[in-house]
């Protein structure tokens, strides 16, 4: 299975609004989290499906389909 992967050298979660990660709204089962706002994000990759709607959401592109 696809799983997601955060590149840290393109996330710039300053970047996004308060410092919480938009990315993080587009997955449903909340796989994708931060612990808090200005860190980036991490995935639970026990639970992610691999659906890959995270990464159309990051204006950065620093979610991203890895292996
Ligand atoms: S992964 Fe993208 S959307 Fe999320 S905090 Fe980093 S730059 Fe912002
Ligand atoms: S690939 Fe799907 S399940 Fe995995 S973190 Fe992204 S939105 Fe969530």
């Amino acid at each position: 299975m696809q799983v997601m992967a955060i590149d840290k050298s393109k996330c710039r979660p300053e970047h996004c609004e308060n410092g919480i990660c938009v990315a993080t709204y587009s997955c449903t089962w909340k796989v994708l989290e931060q612990e808090k706002p200005y860190v980036p994000p991490a995935v639970d990759l026990k639970r992610c499906l691999g659906c890959a709607r995270c990464t159309f959401t990051c204006p950065l592109g620093a979610v991203q389909a890895a292996g």
